[in-house]
């Protein structure tokens, strides 16, 4: 059995609906990315299963255990937005705390932790500043360290490099790659990004007007005649 099931999932926002029957599979320490045109509901389906949005049916069975009715903090799952909603009153330290100050972890045990997913990161040099001081990439890097020093059982990337420029979105998603494959994490990266989809995943899902058209790996899908 795949270690995410998401079945039958679907949602609206009023009388609209974004997706009525979404079904995807995902295997322990798979990275998959999620790829379709900008409105289609890709953020929405993140948002769904993180918990930040309710659901209006289906399931979200995650190491056999259906999210659906747990609460955010209890799902286990790690999210990095485009928009790296840091806090800007706090040091790189104190905003990558924050989750486990959440989760009442001790603050010896805490600070280890947080200082193993900065280095993890490189960003050892950083933990005192704040993130006005820091450029887009080390700020993405940031909140990237902030999702992963919960130990999520799921991590959920929305566009985590579209606000970055060329160069740097390169480096960062071989960096994103390496550290998600050394911790065996298991991840959905949500892009509209074509090549980005075809250079970093295991598996490709597509998504258009609120369903999954094709999944598979990037040389079936696009060989295809
Ligand atoms: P994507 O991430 O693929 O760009 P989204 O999931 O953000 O797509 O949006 C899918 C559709 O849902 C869009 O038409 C968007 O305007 C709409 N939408 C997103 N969030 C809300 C909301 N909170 N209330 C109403 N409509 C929303
Ligand atoms: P993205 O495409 O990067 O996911 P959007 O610009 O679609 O972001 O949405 C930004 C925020 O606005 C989200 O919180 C989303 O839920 C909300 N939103 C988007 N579309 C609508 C809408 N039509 N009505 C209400 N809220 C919306």
């Amino acid at each position: 059995m795949s270690y995410l099931n998401i079945r039958g999932l679907h949602k609206s926002y009023g009388a609209t609906p974004i997706f009525t029957d979404i079904n995807i599979e995902i295997g322990q320490g798979q990275f998959i990315t999620l790829l379709g045109p900008s409105g289609c509901g890709k953020s929405t389906l993140l948002r769904c299963i993180a918990g930040l949005t309710a659901v209006d049916g289906g399931q979200i069975l995650l190491d056999g255990e259906d999210l659906v009715p747990m609460p955010p903090q209890k799902r286990g799952i790690g999210m990095v937005f485009q928009s790296y909603a840091l806090f800007p009153n706090m040091t790189v330290q104190q905003n990558v705390a924050f989750g486990l100050r959440m989760q009442k972890v001790p603050a010896a045990e805490a600070s280890k932790r947080v200082a193993e997913v900065l280095e993890l990161v490189e960003l050892s040099d950083y933990a005192n500043r704040y993130p006005q001081q820091l450029s887009g990439g080390q700020c993405q890097r940031v909140a990237l360290a902030r999702s992963l020093v919960t130990r999520p059982r799921l991590l959920l990337l929305d566009e985590p490099l579209s606000a970055l420029d060329a160069r740097i979105r390169k480096h960062l998603r071989e960096q994103i790659r390496a550290i998600q494959r050394e911790l065996g994490l298991t991840t959905i990266f949500v892009t509209h990004d074509q090549e980005e989809a075809l250079v970093l995943s295991d598996r490709i899902v597509l998504m258009n007007g609120g369903q999954i058209v094709q999944s598979g790996d990037a040389e079936t899908l696009y060989t295809a005649p």
